[in-house]
């Protein structure tokens, strides 16, 4: 009898896991790969809107939270995964330079967002200069996720298989999967969840995203945002991240000709250096109508949760929400009304 089984296993089932290991819970994972949004996604971990230069929905107050969770992944592995790079905002005109100015005096933003700088960045021009800022990076979640599947199937707790929910047996106090039970079961399935009968009813809209990967001379040592972000692949020395499209009808992880084109256009508003793309990657992110996550268990089923809807912030929102969750289906604490899933009754 395990105590839990989770299904998926991208930055919400990663962040699960997490809880189950720090609170003694034994547990089998089951993955089929049918969804790449946090293996494709840049990492990055940033609490400001760069459009407006407002504070994300609680991302400050939980990125400390975040950071501790992968710090304490970087421990057990041996690995560094948290990358801190300085964001530079390219401004577009005086009126851009005075609204960074007026935002990076408000609480909350005044700890990230910090003065106007014109440093010369290879590649590329920015006549009114960049707003900095600081605290922000990219943790490199697919070498993570890469670390924790090793580390899952060496001891047997990852199934790489499709959760078929047609199986799945509900008792009052467990739950039968062919010839698995346990206490308790958390789906994690990112954009997935569209398959899940016990929640699918639930506003998740699904935001498919492309990426390229480029290779260039230019030295780039910041994360540059423009119209895209240009970030170092933490990975690869010489190769940068160019991302990332927002498409709302297209609900599959196939890369296609116009999300390149679009890509290469913005990029070419912002590096006038040649470049060569190596890589183009598409997914979905699992946004919801009211951009907050979606925790909590089944009307029916209190031993069925769900944790879900980190939409396009999934490296800062998962590690605070698995915590919520957890402590919500084993100490019945209640979860925050912004991400209970009981909001939209
Ligand atoms: C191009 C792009 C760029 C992004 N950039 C950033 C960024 O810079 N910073 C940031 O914080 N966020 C970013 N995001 C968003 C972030 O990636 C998501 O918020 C996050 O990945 C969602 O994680 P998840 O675990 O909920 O879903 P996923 O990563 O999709 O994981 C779900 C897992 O469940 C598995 N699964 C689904 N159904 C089943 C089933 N029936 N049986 C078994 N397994 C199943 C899937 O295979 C998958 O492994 C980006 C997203 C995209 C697409």
């Amino acid at each position: 009898m395990y105590d839990y089984i989770v299904v998926g296993l991208g930055v919400a089932g990663f962040s699960f896991i997490q809880q189950l290991e720090e609170n003694r819970q034994n547990f089998v994972v089951f993955d089929n790969n049918s969804q790449q949004s946090t293996r494709i996604a840049g990492g990055m971990f940033n609490p400001v809107i760069l459009k407006r230069f407002t504070p994300a929905w609680q991302a400050a107050e939980m990125l400390p939270y975040a950071l501790l969770q992968f710090q304490k992944a970087e421990l057990k592995y041996g690995k560094k995964y948290i990358h801190y790079i300085d964001i530079y905002r390219k401004l577009t005109g005086v009126e851009e330079q005075n609204n960074w100015t007026v935002a990076s005096d408000k609480p909350v933003m005044r700890d990230f967002m910090r003065e106007i700088s014109h440093e010369k960045i290879d590649g590329i021009e920015a006549p009114y200069g960049f707003g900095v800022l600081r605290g922000t990076g990219i943790v490199n979640m697919s070498e993570l996720l890469n670390d924790v599947h090793q580390e899952l199937s060496a001891q047997n707790k990852l199934i790489k298989e499709n959760f078929d929910y047609n199986q799945l047996h509900i008792h009052e106090e467990y739950i039968e999967y062919k010839n698995i039970k346990a206490r308790k079961i958390v789906f994690a399935e990112g954009f997935g969840l569209k398959n899940n009968p016990f929640f699918n009813h639930l506003p998740l809209m699904g935001t498919k995203g492309e990426m390229l990967m480029i290779e260039t001379d230019a030295k780039i040592p910041h994360i540059v945002k423009s119209n895209v972000f240009i970030a170092p692949n933490v990975a690869q020395k010489g190769q940068y991240y160019v991302g990332a499209t927002y498409h709302w009808e297209d609900k599959t992880n196939i890369p296609t000709p116009e999300a390149r084109k679009h890509l290469e256009e913005k990029l070419q508003q912002l590096l006038y250096k040649p470049y060569k793309v190596v890589l183009q990657k598409a997914g979905i992110r699992p946004t919801v109508i009211d951009r907050r996550p979606l925790t909590g268990t089944h009307k029916k089923y209190k031993n069925v949760g769900i944790l879900n809807g980190m939409g396009t912030r999934g490296v800062i929102l998962a590690p605070t929400s698995a915590k919520k969750l957890f402590q919500h289906m084993e100490f019945e604490m209640p979860l925050p009304k912004e991400m209970n899933i009981n909001r939209f009754d």
